[in-house]
C-alpha cells in the first residue's frame, strides 16, 4: 500500500486541477482497497451542503448533482465529529440515510474520513462495500493519508476559485480572500508575475504563449546544448566510470532524441504553453509512467527522467532567460521572494508583493516595507505556479489576498486605495514638523535602511538619522565578500547623506534566514546557530575589514554609531570591543584620522535582558531588535507561517521585557532605541512612547504614520494607554483595544485600509 500511496501522492501533485486530482484519487483508491465505491464529498460552507464531487462506483450522473444537507446522513457525521467512521453495516447506524439518485442499492461496509485543512473541514472521503466489511487499521490509515493529501489540493483549488465550479456560485470570480499575513501596509491591485528559482521543475509557473515558433526554437536550442554538454561530460570522465554510468549517459542521449519527449513537448507548446511549462508536464508524465511500473529497476528510472528534465530546464531557462514583461501594475509573486527578485522589477511598476513563505517580520516583509510596497506574506495556500497573469488584490494591512477578484471586491479596494493615497498625501505635510508630543516631548524618529536605493526616501522622510543600517544587504547582492574600499564607499555614501545626523551601521548579521550565496551555512536550527556577532567573532579577518571600512567611511564626518547584532553574553561584547579598539588603533597608526565611534548592542536574545546593567557598563547605547526578541521570547520562528498566529510583538511578555530593558539601561544612564518592525507599527509606537523609549527607528514608509501618532498623544496619555495595555493577557484583544484608542483619536486610517 505504501507504493500505491506514493504513486497517488505523485499523481495528485502533478494533476492540473482539482477535478483531475479527484478523479485520480477515487479510481486509485477504489482499486487499491478493492472496494465497490470511492467518493469525495465537498463541503459547501455557504449552502451548508455536502456535494458529491467525484465518484468511482456511483451513478456518474449524480456527480455535482447530489447534495446532502449538513446534519444529514453518515457523511455529515464524519464532518461534524471530524473523525473517521468505520461501519461494517452502515444501515444499522441511526443517522444512515438512503440516497436513491446515486444508485447506491445495498451497500453495507462504510469507511468515511474527514478532509481537513488548517482545522477546517473541506469535505469527506468515503469508500463503500456491497458486502459487510469492517476496514482494518492499515486501510483506515491509508484512507486518512489520502484525505490529507486531498486537503492540500482542495485548499489550493479553493484559493484559485476552482471550487466554485463545484459549488455553483458565479464561476471564476471570487469574493473570498486567501488568509495570509500582513507584510507591509497598503493596498495593491495589479497583475501577478510569478518568479521562481531556477532548475526546479515543480516551480515552473503555468504561462501561455502565442509565439509558439520562438518557444519551439528555445526548446531545440536547449536540447542541443544539453546533448553537447552530456557528450562532453561522457568524453571527459568515462574512463574512470564503470559501464553502468556510461550506460546512463547513453540513455540520456537516447531520451534526448526520443520522439516521446520532444514530440509531446512540442505538441504542448502548439497547444499554447510556453516551453518550460510544456517541458515540465512532459517530464512529469514520463516519470509517472516509469513510477507506475512494478519492476523496481524500471520504476527507479523515473529519477533519471527527472534528473534529465532538470538539466534541460536549466538550459531552457538560460535560453529563455528574458526578463519577464512586467505589467504597468505588477504584483510580484513567489514561493520565496529574495532581495534580488525585488530589485529586478522597475520600481514604478511594482504595486504589490506576495510571498508564499515568510511572516510579518521576515526579511521580504522588511524590504517591502522599506520600499513602501504593500505586501502579503505566508500565503501558504496560494497555488503560486498557477496564478501567473491573474489579477490580484493585495491587502497588506490585514494580510488578505484576492485572486481574480469579483467586480465588487475590486471596486471596494479601488476606493480604499484612493483613500489611502489621500491619507498618505495628507501625512506628507508632517515631514517638516517635529516628532513631538502635544506636551512638548521629543521622540526622535530614525530610518532603517540597507539598500542604497532606499537612501533617498529615508532622507526625504525627514528622519533625524539612521537608526539601523543593515550591512548584510550590500553583502547579499554581491557574489563575494565586498572588499574594504568597496565597503568604505558604500558606508561613506550613507554617512555623508545624513551627516551631521547620526548613522548607526550594524555589523554583518548573516545566518538565520539571511544567507550569502558565497558563504553557505547549513545548520539544523539556523536561528539558534551561527549568526550575527558569532560569525564575526569567529572570522576576525572579515570583521576587522568591516570595522576598518566603517571607521574610515566616517572620517571628517564623525557621525558613525556602531551596532553589534545577536549578542547573547558579556564575553562577546568584550571581545568585539577589543577588535574595535584594535581596528581603531591600527588605522590611527596608518595615519587615518579616525574617531572612535559610539558602540551599542542589539537586544534580540532574552539573556541580554537579564544582564542589561553589566552590558550597559560596557556600551554606549542599546537598540532593541523586537523582530528577533519576539521570536526568541515566544519560541516562534519568525518565518514560519504555520506558527505565525503565535508571533506577536504585543504579547504581554514582550511588553514586560521592554519595560525591564528601559529600566535597566536608564539606571545606568544609557539610551534605548527600538529598531524592529514594532517601532513602525502605529499602535505599538504608542506603547513605546509610554514606556519612555528614547528613539524609534523604522522604514521611511512607516514614518509619517508613527509621527502622526506621536503628535496626537501626550506622554501622560500614552502612559495611561500603556497602563491599560498591561492589563491584557492576550495580544489580539490588546491590539483591538489599541486600534480603538487610535480610532477615538481620529487616527483609524493608520491601521486599516481606507481613511
Ligand atoms: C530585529 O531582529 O528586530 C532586527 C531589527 O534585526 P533583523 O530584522 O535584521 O534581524
Ligand atoms: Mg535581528
Amino acid at each position: 500500500m505504501l507504493v500505491v500511496l506514493r504513486r497517488i501522492v505523485q499523481e495528485v501533485n502533478a494533476a492540473h486541477d482539482l477535478q483531475q486530482a479527484s478523479l485520480i484519487i477515487v479510481s486509485r483508491v477504489k482499486q487499491a482497497m478493492s472496494v465497490d465505491v470511492c467518493s469525495i464529498y465537498l463541503l459547501d460552507h455557504v449552502e451548508q451542503q455536502y456535494i458529491l464531487m467525484a465518484s468511482d462506483g456511483l451513478n456518474p450522473e449524480a456527480i455535482g448533482v447530489v447534495r446532502i444537507n449538513q446534519g444529514e446522513g453518515l457523511v455529515s457525521v464524519v464532518g461534524e465529529t471530524q473523525e473517521m467512521l468505520n461501519l461494517s453495516n452502515a444501515p444499522d447506524h441511526p443517522r444512515y440515510r438512503f440516497i436513491a439518485e446515486t444508485g447506491e442499492v445495498s451497500f453495507h461496509g462504510f469507511l468515511g474520513v474527514p478532509i481537513i485543512h488548517h482545522r477546517q473541514v473541506m469535505g469527506v472521503l468515503v469508500v463503500r462495500q456491497r458486502s459487510l466489511r469492517c476496514f482494518d487499521e492499515d486501510e483506515v490509515a491509508f484512507l486518512l493519508t489520502v484525505a490529507a493529501q486531498l486537503a492540500g489540493a482542495m485548499a489550493h483549488a479553493d484559493a484559485r476559485g476552482d471550487i466554485k465550479d463545484f459549488t455553483e456560485t458565479p464561476a471564476g470570480k471570487t469574493n473570498r480572500p486567501i488568509v495570509a499575513l500582513p507584510g507591509a501596509p497598503g493596498v495593491g491591485i495589479g497583475t501577478a508575475v510569478v518568479v521562481y528559482p531556477m532548475s526546479d521543475l515543480d516551480a515552473v509557473p503555468h504561462r501561455k504563449t502565442l509565439d509558439t515558433a520562438t518557444e519551439i526554437l528555445a526548446l531545440e536550442q536547449a536540447l542541443d546544448a544539453a546533448r553537447t554538454n552530456i557528450k562532453a561530460l561522457d568524453a571527459s570522465i568515462h574512463p574512470e566510470l564503470g559501464a553502468e554510468s556510461r550506460a546512463l549517459f547513453d540513455a540520456y542521449l537516447l531520451m534526448l532524441n526520443s520522439e516521446t519527449l520532444i514530440g509531446k513537448t512540442i505538441e504542448r507548446i502548439r497547444g499554447g504553453s510556453w516551453a518550460p511549462g510544456a517541458w515540465r508536464d512532459t517530464i512529469n508524465e514520463q516519470a509517472q509512467l516509469f513510477e507506475s511500473m512494478d519492476d523496481s529497476y524500471l520504476s527507479e528510472r523515473a529519477d533519471d527522467v527527472r534528473d534529465l528534465g532538470r538539466r534541460i530546464l536549466a538550459h531552457l531557462q538560460h535560453q529563455v532567460r528574458r526578463q519577464p514583461d512586467y505589467p504597468l501594475k505588477t504584483i510580484l509573486v513567489g514561493e520565496d521572494i529574495s532581495a534580488t527578485m525585488l530589485a529586478e522589477v522597475p520600481r514604478e511598476r511594482l504595486v504589490g508583493v506576495v510571498s508564499a513563505r515568510g511572516s510579518s517580520s521576515s526579511h521580504v516583509a522588511i524590504l517591502a516595507h522599506a520600499m513602501g510596497i504593500p505586501a502579503v506574506v505566508g500565503a501558504s495556500e496560494l497555488p503560486v505556479s498557477r496564478i501567473d497573469g491573474c489579477e490580484l488584490v493585495v491587502d497588506g494591512y490585514r494580510g488578505r489576498l484576492f485572486v481574480t477578484p469579483s467586480q465588487a471586491v475590486r471596486d471596494e479596494y479601488t476606493r480604499l486605495a484612493r483613500e489611502e493615497e489621500e491619507l498618505v498625501a495628507g501625512l506628507e505635510g508632517l515631514r517638516e514638523l517635529p516628532s513631538e508630543t502635544p506636551d512638548g516631548i521629543h521622540l526622535p524618529l530614525y530610518a532603517n535602511t540597507g539598500l542604497l536605493s532606499d537612501l533617498a526616501p529615508s532622507i526625504e522622510s525627514g528622519a533625524e538619522g539612521i537608526g539601523l543600517y543593515r550591512t548584510e544587504f550590500p553583502f547579499m547582492i554581491r557574489e563575494r565578500f565586498p572588499g574594504e574600499e568597496e565597503q568604505r564607499t558604500i558606508y561613506h555614501e550613507v554617512l555623508k547623506g545624513f551627516a551631521p545626523r547620526p548613522v548607526t551601521l550594524r555589523t554583518l548579521d548573516v545566518g538565520g534566514d539571511k544567507a550569502l550565496s558565497y558563504f553557505p551555512i547549513n545548520e539544523e536550527n539556523p536561528f539558534l546557530g551561527w549568526r550575527g556577532i558569532r560569525i564575526s567573532l569567529d572570522h576576525p579577518e572579515i570583521f576587522l575589514v568591516q570595522l576598518r571600512a566603517m571607521m574610515r567611511a566616517s572620517v571628517g564626518l564623525n557621525n558613525l554609531h556602531l551596532l553589534l547584532p545577536m549578542v547573547s553574553n558579556v564575553a562577546e561584547v568584550d571581545r568585539a570591543l577589543q577588535l574595535i579598539g584594535r581596528a581603531h588603533h591600527e588605522l590611527l597608526e596608518a595615519g587615518e584620522p579616525v574617531v572612535m565611534p559610539q558602540v551599542g548592542i542589539m537586544v534580540e536574545v532574552p539573556s541580554v535582558i537579564y544582564q542589561i546593567e553589566a552590558l550597559a557598563a560596557r556600551v554606549d547605547f542599546f537598540s532593541v531588535g523586537t523582530n528577533d526578541l519576539t521570536q526568541y521570547l515566544l519560541a516562534v520562528d519568525r518565518n514560519n507561517p504555520r506558527v505565525a498566529s503565535l508571533y506577536d510583538a504585543l504579547h504581554p511578555a514582550v511588553l514586560r521585557a521592554l519595560i525591564q530593558i528601559v529600566a535597566g539601561a536608564h539606571l545606568m544612564g544609557k539610551p534605548v532605541s527600538v529598531c524592529g518592525e514594532m517601532a513602525g507599527d502605529p499602535v505599538s509606537a504608542l506603547l513605546l512612547l509610554g514606556m519612555g523609549i528614547d528613539s524609534l527607528s523604522m522604514s521611511a514608509a512607516s514614518m509619517p504614520r508613527v509621527k502622526s501618532v506621536i503628535r496626537s498623544f501626550t506622554v501622560i496619555e500614552a502612559r495611561q494607554v500603556l497602563d491599560q495595555a498591561l492589563q491584557y493577557d492576550d495580544a489580539n484583544t490588546l491590539r483591538e483595544y489599541l486600534e480603538q484608542a487610535l480610532e477615538q483619536q481620529g487616527l483609524g486610517g493608520l491601521v486599516r485600509a481606507g481613511k
